[in-house]
């Protein structure tokens, strides 16, 4: 049996506006096992996107405690925490957050750039993604010069150039038509089963979901495995 990558025991999230509380995750509880294809549904503003930001540690829960990869990250220090960011998870962010001041190429090589790998051979790697994303023809374009469903391309290519352990993906296929969502979706999990890369996929498209092999549903803030 495989072993459990992502565990989270009883978190919560809470934002305050003004003096409004709005709890969003109540006591989520989730076991993700190595390798595990995984949906994430619900309503817009369910707390999907805070649950993948939680996981990828980029926000903190109100309370809980999160497991990643064997280790408890209450006892991890900031540091630590940013080496497991940088090796071992890639966010597909809603908004695909790409870099303004650089291209489609950069932004794509630039998680590799980070993590201290040569730059001739990332570069050939990420013209190698950017082709795999059907970009090849923008490679120099800034963000700004490319369409939304360009966008949402390049900040797939960046995620996947990675080879994560563990892929958190946001809508990833929210700006695109049919044809370039089946296309990009398949992309997605024949790399994710290439590379044994464990996914969890927010999104709202039954053809996705039933491509993956556990769904979760958040309701009211909990969440629930959802039964296809
Ligand atoms: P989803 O991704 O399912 O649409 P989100 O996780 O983005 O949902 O948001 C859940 C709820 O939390 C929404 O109602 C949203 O308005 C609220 N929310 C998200 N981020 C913040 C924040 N930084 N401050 C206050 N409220 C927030
Ligand atoms: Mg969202």
């Amino acid at each position: 049996m495989n072993k459990i990558l992502v565990s989270t025991d009883r978190i919560k999230k809470n934002y305050y506006n003004k003096d409004k509380k709005l709890m969003v995750l109540d006591d989520v509880s989730i076991n993700i096992k190595t390798g595990d294809l995984v949906a994430l549904i619900g309503p817009s503003g369910s707390g999907k996107s805070s649950l993948l930001h939680i996981l990828g540690l980029i926000e903190k829960p109100t309370s809980g405690k999160i497991k990643l990869f064997g280790e408890d990250l209450n006892k991890l220090s900031n540091k630590e925490k940013d080496i497991i960011k940088q090796k071992k998870i890639s966010i597909i962010f809603q908004n695909n957050n790409l870099l303004e001041d650089f291209t489609a190429l950069e932004n794509i090589l630039m998680p590799l750039i980070i993590r201290g790998e040569n730059i001739k051979i990332s570069r050939t790697k990420a013209n190698k993604f950017l082709k795999l994303v059907k970009l090849e023809m923008r490679s120099n374009h800034f963000p700004s010069e490319l369409s939304g469903g360009e966008q949402q391309r390049v900040a797939i290519a960046r995620a996947l150039i990675k080879k994560p352990i563990l892929l958190l993906a946001d809508e990833p296929t929210g700006s695109l038509d049919e044809k370039n969502s089946d296309y990009i979706i398949e992309l997605i999990l024949s790399l994710s089963k290439k590379n044994k890369t464990t996914s969890v996929i927010a999104t709202h498209n039954l053809d996705i979901i039933k491509k993956l092999d556990i769904s979760f549903k958040i309701e009211k803030g909990k969440l629930i495995e959802f039964k296809k």
